[in-house]
Parts: C-alpha cells; structure tokens; sequence
C-alpha cells in the first residue's frame, strides 16, 4: 500500500499475531490513517494537500506570522478545544485549516474533510431515513479531526434596504450543525476546525446554541480574517 509508511506492519494493513498456537490477523493501526488519505482525496482535499502546507503559506505581514505560528501551536494545544478561521475569501483560510489537518494526519490521527455546502444537502435528503441518515452523520460526529469547510455557506439576497446579505441557513441546515457540533463539543477530544466567511457574531445571530458551542471552544484560536488586515478576533 502506498500514501503513508508504515513501520508496523511495513504497508500491508495486516498484522499477524499468535493466539492459542494459531496464527491469526488483524488490521493494522495505520488502516484507519490510509481511510483517511483516501477520504481526503475522495473528498477533493488531494491537491490542496499538496498545494497547502505550513512551509508553503506566504507570511508577508505580521498577522500572517501569527496566523500561522497559531494554527501551527493548535496542532499540539487541541484538547478541548476548536480552530476558527472566518471571515473573507483569499485570506488563506483555507491553506492554514487545510496545514493543520495535515499535521494531524502526519501524527497519525484520522481526519476528514467536510465541505459544509456539499454534505448539508446529502445529509437534509436523508433525514427521515434514520438508518442511511446514521450511517451518514455518524462518522462525521466522531472521527478524531473534522475540518468543516465553508460553513453556513448560503447564497446571498437583498435586504428590506436593498443591501446585498448572506441567506439565513434554513432550520435543516441548523439542525444538521446542531447534531453535529453538538456531539463534538460533548466530546473534549475530538478536534474540530472550522472556515466561514461569516464571523462568530453573525453565526450566533443565526442560531444562538450552534454559536454559542463554536464559541466556547474556540476562544483561544478565534481568527477572522478581513484582507488586507487581520486581527485576532475576540467576542467582547
Ligand atoms: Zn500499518
């Protein structure tokens, strides 16, 4: 097997073991480090992987030194807590969340991509199939890192003045992110990286209980990036 070395088993998936003078098999740690490579590569995530490493990301200005040397102290400062990256497009939100998967997938751990738009809309269709709707939701509610990408992405409208807004996410879109998040920030462990171009504040104007958890766990490492500067962004 390729895509990542394996010194237990030396890339076959398998180890073998003695049990009662019989030999038998069983899969290999690294197996579930190889689903991971391929969900990302399914996923679409294969040439950003290449494409965004920490080595590679242009800290010209100060804010991006920070951003990084952030995003790269979240990799060893996870427990309990959330990685958020909002605000506008070609900020690099995507390279740095995409670096830090990376990084966890070079330790070893599992890790999938979450495209939010793409996955809402597969999940909502099969909601009132609980067993299809388990089979969907669950691996996305505990896998050890979960990058969830572009999330509550809407399209936009007009205000009652004429002004140019994102959409409001619909109840299911909310109800989905509920499930989701929820579990994960039940769960101290699981790590959760988050991009949006909508800042904390307006994801708590859309749903107060998925906000508040982002939040909360995010308080440390709480980015959104408005070009051409940055700041770190705190509520309060
Ligand atoms: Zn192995």
């Amino acid at each position: 097997m390729t895509g990542y070395d394996c010194p237990i088993c030396k890339n076959k998936g398998v180890t073998y073991f003695l049990e009662n003078g019989y030999e038998k098999s069983r899969e290999c740690k690294c197996m579930a480090i190889r689903r991971s490579i391929w969900n990302i590569k399914k996923s679409g995530l294969k040439n950003l992987l290449q494409k965004y490493t920490f080595d590679n990301f242009k800290a010209a200005d100060e804010w991006q030194r920070d951003f990084k040397a952030d995003a790269q102290r979240f990799v060893t400062d996870h427990n309990g807590k959330w990685f958020y990256a909002g605000g506008q497009v070609g900020a690099g939100k995507t390279h740095i969340c995409t670096a830090i998967v990376q990084a966890f997938l070079k330790k070893g751990i599992a890790a999938r991509y979450m495209l939010w738009r793409d996955e809402v809309v597969r999940l909502k269709a099969i909601v009132n199939d609980d067993e299809e709707y388990a089979k969907a939701i669950n691996p996305l509610k505990t896998v050890p890192v979960l990058y969830i990408d572009d999330f509550f992405k809407t399209g936009d409208e007009l205000d009652r003045y004429g002004n140019i807004v994102k959409k409001r996410p619909t109840q299911g879109d909310i109800n989905v992110a509920f499930e989701l998040l929820n579990y994960r920030y039940n769960n101290d462990q699981l790590v959760t990286i988050i991009s949006s171009e909508r800042t904390i504040e307006e994801i708590l104007s859309c749903d107060e209980a998925v906000g508040s958890r982002i939040y909360q766990r995010t308080k440390d490492y709480c980015w959104v990036l408005t070009a051409p500067k940055a700041k770190n962004y705190r509520l309060m």
